[in-house]
């Protein structure tokens, strides 16, 4: 049976999140997230195609992706947000979110 996008969401742990997989992180201040309050850094092979999805050239750092990634791997279990195509926690006042590609 094929997988649909809300099975997936479901079933998505930390382990979907790796340096390997994450398009994008987030890191910042809680409340807005256009990125007044933090920033937006997207891994270099998946830029080119997001910065063409976005319209504006996006921000690249692979190790802010590492970073993230670790930060969340490292957050309580309990903290961990899931959504569809995205982990997140807020850990001592700051919210960090690791994006998979659509
Ligand atoms: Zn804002």
């Amino acid at each position: 049976m094929e997988a649909t996008e809300n099975t997936v969401a479901k079933n998505l742990t930390l382990d979907a999140f790796t340096a390997e997989t994450v398009e994008a992180v987030y890191s910042g201040r809680p409340g807005c997230m256009c990125g007044c309050r933090g920033n937006y850094r997207y891994a270099s092979k998946r830029a080119a195609l997001a910065s063409e999805r976005r319209g504006y050239e996006v921000d690249v750092s692979d190790a802010q992706i590492t970073r993230v990634i670790k930060t969340l791997r490292a957050a309580p279990a309990g903290s961990l947000e899931f959504g569809e195509r995205y982990v997140a926690a807020k850990i001592n006042g700051r919210v960090y979110v690791a994006y998979l590609p659509k």
